[in-house]
Protein backbone atom coordinates (compact mmCIF):
# COMPACT_ATOMS: atom_id res chain seq x y z
CA UNK A 1 0.00 0.00 0.00
CA UNK A 2 1.62 3.10 -0.85
CA UNK A 3 2.57 5.66 1.73
CA UNK A 4 -0.14 8.69 0.51
CA UNK A 5 -2.64 5.89 0.59
CA UNK A 6 -2.10 5.11 4.21
CA UNK A 7 -1.42 8.58 6.01
CA UNK A 8 -5.00 9.17 3.92
CA UNK A 9 -6.26 6.03 5.50
CA UNK A 10 -4.76 7.18 9.26
CA UNK A 11 -6.71 10.81 8.46
CA UNK A 12 -10.20 8.65 8.09
CA UNK A 13 -9.84 7.53 11.31
CA UNK A 14 -8.58 10.67 13.12
CA UNK A 15 -10.87 11.89 15.49
CA UNK A 16 -9.30 15.17 16.03
CA UNK A 17 -9.12 16.24 12.37
CA UNK A 18 -12.93 14.31 11.89
CA UNK A 19 -13.96 17.35 14.08
CA UNK A 20 -11.82 19.96 11.85
CA UNK A 21 -11.68 19.16 8.59
CA UNK A 22 -15.18 19.31 7.04
CA UNK A 23 -15.61 22.47 8.21
CA UNK A 24 -13.24 23.86 6.26
CA UNK A 25 -15.11 25.40 2.54
CA UNK A 26 -12.90 24.16 0.32
CA UNK A 27 -13.22 20.23 1.31
CA UNK A 28 -16.42 21.01 1.55
CA UNK A 29 -16.48 22.31 -2.10
CA UNK A 30 -14.26 19.49 -3.12
CA UNK A 31 -17.12 16.54 -2.34
CA UNK A 32 -19.24 17.50 -4.23
CA UNK A 33 -17.60 15.40 -6.90
CA UNK A 34 -18.43 12.14 -5.11
CA UNK A 35 -22.11 13.25 -3.57
CA UNK A 36 -24.16 15.68 -5.41
CA UNK A 37 -25.16 17.34 -1.63
CA UNK A 38 -25.99 16.44 2.01
CA UNK A 39 -29.38 16.06 1.78
CA UNK A 40 -31.51 13.31 0.85
CA UNK A 41 -33.63 15.44 -1.53
CA UNK A 42 -30.17 16.23 -2.60
CA UNK A 43 -29.55 12.17 -3.57
CA UNK A 44 -33.52 12.10 -5.20
CA UNK A 45 -32.84 14.48 -7.41
CA UNK A 46 -29.35 12.99 -8.83
CA UNK A 47 -31.30 9.66 -8.79
CA UNK A 48 -34.06 10.73 -10.80
CA UNK A 49 -31.39 12.85 -13.61
CA UNK A 50 -29.83 8.60 -13.65
CA UNK A 51 -33.33 7.34 -14.01
CA UNK A 52 -34.05 9.47 -16.92
CA UNK A 53 -30.54 7.99 -18.46
CA UNK A 54 -32.26 4.13 -17.79
CA UNK A 55 -29.86 4.04 -14.83
CA UNK A 56 -31.50 2.78 -11.43
CA UNK A 57 -29.54 3.98 -7.84
CA UNK A 58 -28.48 2.65 -4.28
CA UNK A 59 -28.49 5.00 -1.45
CA UNK A 60 -26.25 5.38 1.82
CA UNK A 61 -26.76 8.01 3.94
CA UNK A 62 -23.18 8.81 5.52
CA UNK A 63 -22.21 8.09 8.44
CA UNK A 64 -20.25 4.80 10.86
CA UNK A 65 -19.26 4.02 14.16
CA UNK A 66 -22.35 5.96 16.05
CA UNK A 67 -21.96 5.93 20.13
CA UNK A 68 -25.99 6.50 21.49
CA UNK A 69 -28.33 3.70 20.60
CA UNK A 70 -30.64 6.78 19.73
CA UNK A 71 -28.65 7.71 16.75
CA UNK A 72 -29.14 4.51 15.67
CA UNK A 73 -32.99 4.55 15.75
CA UNK A 74 -32.35 7.97 13.56
CA UNK A 75 -30.69 6.54 11.16
CA UNK A 76 -33.48 3.66 11.01
CA UNK A 77 -36.64 6.26 10.97
CA UNK A 78 -34.65 8.03 8.21
CA UNK A 79 -34.87 4.95 6.24
CA UNK A 80 -38.14 3.83 6.29
CA UNK A 81 -39.07 7.42 5.96
CA UNK A 82 -36.77 7.09 2.76
CA UNK A 83 -38.84 4.03 1.57
CA UNK A 84 -42.31 5.55 1.64
CA UNK A 85 -40.70 8.81 -0.80
CA UNK A 86 -38.76 6.22 -2.90
CA UNK A 87 -42.05 4.05 -3.44
CA UNK A 88 -44.29 7.23 -4.02
CA UNK A 89 -41.61 8.85 -6.78
CA UNK A 90 -41.66 5.43 -8.10
CA UNK A 91 -38.07 5.97 -8.26
CA UNK A 92 -35.76 2.50 -8.53
CA UNK A 93 -33.46 3.09 -5.34
CA UNK A 94 -32.29 0.08 -3.60
CA UNK A 95 -30.52 1.09 0.49
CA UNK A 96 -27.16 0.33 1.16
CA UNK A 97 -26.01 0.94 5.12
CA UNK A 98 -23.05 -0.17 7.73
CA UNK A 99 -24.31 -2.06 10.38
CA UNK A 100 -22.22 0.19 12.78
CA UNK A 101 -24.70 2.92 11.48
CA UNK A 102 -27.56 0.89 12.60
CA UNK A 103 -25.95 0.03 16.68
CA UNK A 104 -23.67 -2.91 15.46
CA UNK A 105 -21.07 -1.62 17.98
CA UNK A 106 -23.16 -1.14 20.57
CA UNK A 107 -26.20 -3.87 20.61
CA UNK A 108 -26.76 -6.85 18.26
CA UNK A 109 -30.05 -7.59 19.00
CA UNK A 110 -31.04 -3.40 18.38
CA UNK A 111 -29.11 -3.85 14.99
CA UNK A 112 -30.82 -6.89 14.23
CA UNK A 113 -34.30 -5.27 15.21
CA UNK A 114 -32.70 -1.71 12.83
CA UNK A 115 -31.81 -3.86 10.06
CA UNK A 116 -35.12 -6.46 9.74
CA UNK A 117 -37.78 -3.72 10.01
CA UNK A 118 -35.84 -1.54 6.92
CA UNK A 119 -35.54 -5.13 4.94
CA UNK A 120 -39.02 -5.96 5.71
CA UNK A 121 -40.06 -2.21 4.72
CA UNK A 122 -38.17 -2.54 1.65
CA UNK A 123 -39.82 -5.52 0.52
CA UNK A 124 -43.09 -4.95 1.25
CA UNK A 125 -42.77 -1.16 -0.54
CA UNK A 126 -40.16 -1.71 -3.19
CA UNK A 127 -39.90 -5.21 -3.42
CA UNK A 128 -35.96 -4.37 -3.63
CA UNK A 129 -32.87 -5.37 -1.86
CA UNK A 130 -30.92 -4.14 1.26
CA UNK A 131 -27.69 -4.04 0.95
CA UNK A 132 -25.08 -4.46 3.86
CA UNK A 133 -21.66 -2.74 3.69
CA UNK A 134 -18.64 -4.41 4.79
CA UNK A 135 -16.86 -2.17 7.21
CA UNK A 136 -13.28 -2.80 8.19
CA UNK A 137 -11.74 -6.59 8.96
CA UNK A 138 -12.67 -6.10 12.73
CA UNK A 139 -16.49 -6.77 11.60
CA UNK A 140 -16.21 -9.28 9.29
CA UNK A 141 -16.98 -12.32 10.54
CA UNK A 142 -19.93 -10.39 12.42
CA UNK A 143 -21.09 -9.22 9.63
CA UNK A 144 -21.82 -12.70 7.46
CA UNK A 145 -23.19 -14.09 10.61
CA UNK A 146 -24.93 -11.67 11.23
CA UNK A 147 -25.94 -11.83 7.21
CA UNK A 148 -26.31 -15.33 8.05
CA UNK A 149 -29.15 -14.85 10.70
CA UNK A 150 -30.68 -12.26 8.38
CA UNK A 151 -30.98 -14.24 5.74
CA UNK A 152 -33.16 -17.07 7.62
CA UNK A 153 -36.23 -14.83 7.34
CA UNK A 154 -35.65 -12.12 4.96
CA UNK A 155 -34.67 -13.16 1.20
CA UNK A 156 -34.23 -9.49 -0.20
CA UNK A 157 -31.06 -9.13 2.09
CA UNK A 158 -27.32 -8.41 0.49
CA UNK A 159 -23.68 -8.47 1.63
CA UNK A 160 -20.81 -6.47 0.51
CA UNK A 161 -17.61 -8.79 0.32
CA UNK A 162 -14.11 -7.58 -0.18
CA UNK A 163 -11.36 -9.03 -2.61
CA UNK A 164 -8.23 -7.30 -0.48
CA UNK A 165 -9.06 -10.14 1.73
CA UNK A 166 -7.20 -13.71 1.78
CA UNK A 167 -10.77 -15.07 3.21
CA UNK A 168 -13.14 -13.76 0.78
CA UNK A 169 -13.33 -17.29 -1.75
CA UNK A 170 -14.25 -19.11 1.16
CA UNK A 171 -16.61 -16.83 1.96
CA UNK A 172 -17.98 -16.83 -1.31
CA UNK A 173 -18.54 -20.69 -1.08
CA UNK A 174 -19.63 -21.06 2.30
CA UNK A 175 -22.63 -18.17 1.78
CA UNK A 176 -23.96 -19.29 -1.85
CA UNK A 177 -25.70 -21.93 -0.05
CA UNK A 178 -27.76 -18.66 1.66
CA UNK A 179 -28.62 -17.49 -1.89
CA UNK A 180 -27.34 -14.37 -1.31
CA UNK A 181 -27.32 -11.43 -3.30
CA UNK A 182 -22.86 -10.66 -2.84
CA UNK A 183 -21.30 -7.13 -3.58
CA UNK A 184 -17.78 -7.48 -4.50
CA UNK A 185 -15.49 -4.91 -3.99
CA UNK A 186 -11.83 -4.70 -3.75
CA UNK A 187 -12.49 -2.93 -0.35
CA UNK A 188 -11.74 0.46 1.24
CA UNK A 189 -10.15 -0.13 4.88
CA UNK A 190 -6.35 0.23 6.95
CA UNK A 191 -6.15 -3.59 7.03
CA UNK A 192 -3.14 -5.69 8.61
CA UNK A 193 -0.71 -7.23 6.48
CA UNK A 194 -1.37 -10.89 7.75
CA UNK A 195 -5.15 -11.12 6.20
CA UNK A 196 -4.76 -9.03 2.77
CA UNK A 197 -3.22 -9.18 -0.38
CA UNK A 198 -0.32 -6.72 -0.30
CA UNK A 199 -0.40 -6.12 -3.84
CA UNK A 200 -3.43 -4.40 -5.93
CA UNK A 201 -2.10 -6.77 -8.91
CA UNK A 202 -3.13 -9.80 -6.17
CA UNK A 203 -6.28 -7.85 -5.28
CA UNK A 204 -7.38 -7.40 -9.07
CA UNK A 205 -6.84 -11.30 -9.52
CA UNK A 206 -8.66 -12.25 -6.78
CA UNK A 207 -11.73 -9.89 -7.19
CA UNK A 208 -11.88 -11.17 -10.70
CA UNK A 209 -11.20 -14.94 -9.31
CA UNK A 210 -13.98 -14.31 -6.46
CA UNK A 211 -16.81 -13.13 -9.28
CA UNK A 212 -15.83 -16.17 -11.28
CA UNK A 213 -16.62 -18.59 -8.64
CA UNK A 214 -19.98 -16.61 -7.20
CA UNK A 215 -20.74 -16.81 -11.63
CA UNK A 216 -20.05 -21.16 -11.14
CA UNK A 217 -21.76 -21.45 -7.89
CA UNK A 218 -24.92 -19.50 -8.95
CA UNK A 219 -26.21 -21.81 -11.39
CA UNK A 220 -28.15 -23.62 -9.87
CA UNK A 221 -28.76 -21.15 -6.63
CA UNK A 222 -30.62 -17.73 -6.48
CA UNK A 223 -27.72 -15.89 -6.27
CA UNK A 224 -27.45 -12.14 -7.04
CA UNK A 225 -23.90 -11.55 -8.30
CA UNK A 226 -22.78 -7.31 -8.00
CA UNK A 227 -19.74 -6.46 -9.20
CA UNK A 228 -18.85 -3.03 -7.86
CA UNK A 229 -16.02 -1.43 -9.31
CA UNK A 230 -14.65 1.49 -11.79
CA UNK A 231 -11.34 -0.80 -12.70
CA UNK A 232 -12.31 -0.97 -16.64
CA UNK A 233 -9.84 -3.96 -17.28
CA UNK A 234 -11.42 -5.65 -14.43
CA UNK A 235 -14.85 -4.92 -16.01
CA UNK A 236 -13.37 -6.08 -19.69
CA UNK A 237 -11.99 -9.30 -17.69
CA UNK A 238 -15.42 -10.33 -16.28
CA UNK A 239 -17.74 -9.42 -18.98
CA UNK A 240 -15.02 -11.86 -21.35
CA UNK A 241 -15.51 -14.61 -19.00
CA UNK A 242 -18.84 -14.65 -18.70
CA UNK A 243 -19.41 -14.54 -22.27
CA UNK A 244 -16.67 -17.50 -22.96
CA UNK A 245 -18.90 -19.36 -20.84
CA UNK A 246 -22.50 -18.15 -22.21
CA UNK A 247 -23.74 -16.75 -19.13
CA UNK A 248 -26.11 -13.76 -20.71
CA UNK A 249 -25.36 -10.16 -19.35
CA UNK A 250 -28.87 -10.29 -17.57
CA UNK A 251 -27.08 -12.55 -15.17
CA UNK A 252 -25.17 -10.25 -13.73
CA UNK A 253 -24.80 -6.72 -12.90
CA UNK A 254 -21.74 -3.78 -12.50
CA UNK A 255 -22.02 -0.45 -9.69
CA UNK A 256 -20.24 2.23 -9.48
CA UNK A 257 -20.24 5.53 -7.17
CA UNK A 258 -21.68 8.43 -8.23
CA UNK A 259 -19.07 11.06 -9.59
CA UNK A 260 -16.68 8.51 -10.76
CA UNK A 261 -16.45 7.53 -14.49
CA UNK A 262 -20.09 8.52 -15.00
CA UNK A 263 -19.52 8.47 -18.86
CA UNK A 264 -18.13 4.61 -18.41
CA UNK A 265 -21.67 4.20 -16.28
CA UNK A 266 -23.66 5.80 -18.63
CA UNK A 267 -21.83 3.55 -21.72
CA UNK A 268 -21.95 -0.08 -19.66
CA UNK A 269 -25.44 0.65 -18.92
CA UNK A 270 -26.21 1.52 -22.51
CA UNK A 271 -24.66 -1.72 -23.79
CA UNK A 272 -27.46 -3.53 -21.82
CA UNK A 273 -25.65 -4.44 -18.74
CA UNK A 274 -27.35 -4.44 -15.68
CA UNK A 275 -26.08 -1.72 -13.53
CA UNK A 276 -26.78 0.86 -10.50
CA UNK A 277 -24.96 3.89 -9.32
CA UNK A 278 -24.28 4.30 -5.23
CA UNK A 279 -25.49 7.83 -4.49
CA UNK A 280 -24.47 8.89 -0.97
CA UNK A 281 -25.59 11.91 1.03
CA UNK A 282 -25.76 12.88 4.71
CA UNK A 283 -23.74 15.29 6.64
CA UNK A 284 -21.19 12.63 8.21
CA UNK A 285 -18.65 12.37 4.96
CA UNK A 286 -15.07 12.81 6.43
CA UNK A 287 -14.61 9.30 6.84
CA UNK A 288 -16.63 8.16 3.63
CA UNK A 289 -14.61 10.55 1.80
CA UNK A 290 -10.92 10.65 2.63
CA UNK A 291 -11.58 6.60 2.12
CA UNK A 292 -12.24 8.23 -1.74
CA UNK A 293 -9.51 10.30 -1.94
CA UNK A 294 -7.05 7.36 -0.39
CA UNK A 295 -8.22 5.32 -3.77
CA UNK A 296 -6.99 7.84 -5.86
CA UNK A 297 -4.75 10.21 -3.89
CA UNK A 298 -4.29 11.96 -7.29
CA UNK A 299 -7.84 13.94 -5.96
CA UNK A 300 -5.84 15.52 -3.16
CA UNK A 301 -5.05 18.23 -6.29
CA UNK A 302 -8.31 18.53 -6.82
CA UNK A 303 -8.91 19.28 -3.32
CA UNK A 304 -6.45 22.04 -2.83
CA UNK A 305 -7.40 23.53 -6.37
CA UNK A 306 -10.93 24.38 -4.49
CA UNK A 307 -8.72 25.85 -1.60
CA UNK A 308 -6.63 28.84 -4.41
C1 LIG B 1 -21.07 0.49 -5.39
C2 LIG B 1 -19.86 0.41 -4.48
C3 LIG B 1 -20.03 -0.02 -3.18
C4 LIG B 1 -18.92 -0.12 -2.33
N1 LIG B 1 -19.07 -0.63 -1.07
C5 LIG B 1 -17.99 -0.87 -0.29
C6 LIG B 1 -18.11 -1.52 0.96
O1 LIG B 1 -19.20 -1.86 1.42
N2 LIG B 1 -16.96 -1.77 1.66
C7 LIG B 1 -15.72 -1.42 1.19
O2 LIG B 1 -14.72 -1.70 1.86
N3 LIG B 1 -15.59 -0.76 0.02
C8 LIG B 1 -16.68 -0.48 -0.73
N4 LIG B 1 -16.53 0.15 -1.95
C9 LIG B 1 -15.23 0.76 -2.31
C10 LIG B 1 -14.28 -0.26 -2.92
O3 LIG B 1 -13.81 -1.15 -1.95
C11 LIG B 1 -13.05 0.42 -3.57
O4 LIG B 1 -12.34 1.08 -2.57
C12 LIG B 1 -13.39 1.40 -4.67
O5 LIG B 1 -14.41 0.95 -5.46
C13 LIG B 1 -12.16 1.67 -5.56
O6 LIG B 1 -11.72 0.49 -6.13
P1 LIG B 1 -11.94 0.08 -7.69
O7 LIG B 1 -12.53 -1.27 -7.72
O8 LIG B 1 -12.69 1.13 -8.40
O9 LIG B 1 -10.48 -0.10 -8.25
P2 LIG B 1 -9.21 0.83 -8.28
O10 LIG B 1 -8.11 0.00 -8.83
O11 LIG B 1 -9.00 1.46 -6.95
O12 LIG B 1 -9.60 1.96 -9.30
C14 LIG B 1 -9.71 1.72 -10.69
C15 LIG B 1 -9.80 3.06 -11.38
O13 LIG B 1 -11.04 3.69 -11.03
C16 LIG B 1 -10.84 5.08 -10.79
N5 LIG B 1 -11.13 5.35 -9.36
C17 LIG B 1 -11.26 4.46 -8.36
N6 LIG B 1 -11.53 5.08 -7.20
C18 LIG B 1 -11.54 6.40 -7.49
C19 LIG B 1 -11.75 7.56 -6.71
N7 LIG B 1 -12.00 7.51 -5.40
N8 LIG B 1 -11.69 8.77 -7.34
C20 LIG B 1 -11.45 8.86 -8.66
N9 LIG B 1 -11.25 7.78 -9.45
C21 LIG B 1 -11.29 6.58 -8.87
C22 LIG B 1 -9.39 5.39 -11.12
O14 LIG B 1 -9.33 5.77 -12.47
C23 LIG B 1 -8.72 4.05 -10.92
O15 LIG B 1 -7.55 3.92 -11.69
C24 LIG B 1 -17.63 0.25 -2.81
C25 LIG B 1 -17.48 0.67 -4.13
C26 LIG B 1 -18.56 0.74 -4.97
C27 LIG B 1 -18.36 1.18 -6.39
Amino acid sequence: MSLSRNILLWMSENRWMKERIPKFGFVKKAVKKFMPGETEAAALDAAYQFSLAGIPSVFTKLGENITQISEAYAVRDHYLRLIDKVANRKLDIEISLKLTQLGFDLSEEETFKNFTAIVSKAKEKLGNTVFIDMESSAYTQRTIDFYKRVKKEHDNAGICLQAYLLRTDQDILDLVEFNPAIRIVKGAYKEPGDIVFKRKILVDDNFFLCARDLMKNRSNKNVRAVFATHDEKLIKRIREETERNGIQKSKYEFQMLYGIKTSLQKQIAKEGYRFRVLIAYGESWYPWYMRRLAERPANIWFVLKNLF
